[in-house]
């Protein structure tokens, strides 16, 4: 059997705080304790929001914790043709569509659905799901409107997708303490029609998270229970794509002290800033239970 290889994704679409700690920090503990590698990875296919500072304070903010990670660091916005490739593979499959709805649009479809009663429903975030407008355009028009530019994603068709698995996606789940394993039921039904590649790039965080791990040769994934509800999204692209799918723990996030999730957008402290302050890696270490 090839080795246990676990990875941390961070986004560097801000400054890694404790949240982030706490998990490069278990990934680096479960895969001590399953005699296992760490890779690293940053997840930077979004070019509004990551900047290559962000980056640098990525890496020394690791450094600093005192974690190390085997071989190269994989960037995904090096690898935005192999996404492209992966996305094109769905869309020749019949199991997505392109859909040309702005933000706005989508909104005012869901309120006009909502006002009549119809439409509620809500994905694993708390988000309306997407009522379909596009699925139903002529391949005439999908063409005409991608030849005259219009700016598209492409959402994946799932009741299209879920017809073309005889058997429904599962997901393997792990122990942290000793590995074994169990397997559960996915619903990706709950995702709607997903979007899987945005507008600007040629793929979704759903669609590269699931390739990267196939190529990085990721076995085990650990990561934030923020991100659980979405692995049964990644069972289904796994398995429409011919991917091998990890094993999965998702642990508890650390919270503020008024229960509130950290978040770089609400400004949640730095580790740049606890270092600054004068805070040791081995009391952010402490502070965490490591
Ligand atoms: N890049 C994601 C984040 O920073 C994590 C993705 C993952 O672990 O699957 O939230």
């Amino acid at each position: 059997m090839s080795r246990p290889t676990f990875r941390f994704a961070p986004s560097p679409n801000g400054r890694l705080h404790l949240g982030h700690a706490y998990s490069a920090l278990l990934n680096a503990r479960i895969a001590g304790r399953l005699g296992g590698r760490l890779l690293l990875r940053i997840e930077d296919i979004d070019p509004g929001r990551c900047r290559p500072e962000f980056v640098d304070g990525i890496l020394a903010d690791l450094d600093w914790l005192g974690l190390t990670f085997e071989a190269s660091v994989r960037r995904q916005s090096e690898h935005l043709s192999d996404y492209a490739a992966a996305r094109d593979r769905l869309a020749a499959d019949g199991l997505t569509y392109p859909c040309f709805c702005s933000r706005g649009q989508i909104g005012a479809d869901i309120a006009a659905r909502e006002a009549r009663g119809e439409g509620r429903a809500r994905d694993p975030d708390g988000a309306p799901l997407y009522p379909g407008t596009c699925r139903g355009l002529s391949p005439e028009e999908r063409r005409a409107r991608i030849a005259r530019g219009e700016p598209h994603t492409w959402r994946l068709d799932m009741e299209a997708a879920l017809r073309t698995r005889t058997d429904p996606p599962v997901i393997r789940r792990f122990s942290p303490d000793d590995g074994a394993q169990e397997t559960v039921a996915a619903d990706p039904a709950r995702w709607g029609d997903a979007v899987i590649a945005r507008r600007d790039v040629p793929a979704s965080y759903h669609l590269s998270v699931v390739w990267d791990d196939a190529v990085q040769g990721i076995t085990h994934v650990v990561r934030g229970q923020d991100l659980e509800a979405a692995t049964d999204l990644h069972a289904l692209l796994q398995s429409l794509l011919d991917l091998p799918a990890p094993a999965y723990h998702h642990h508890a996030l650390i919270r503020t002290e008024s229960g509130e999730k950290l978040a770089k957008s609400k400004g949640s402290e730095a580790l740049a800033d606890l270092r600054a302050r004068g805070a040791t890696a081995g009391e952010v270490r402490a502070m965490l239970g490591f």
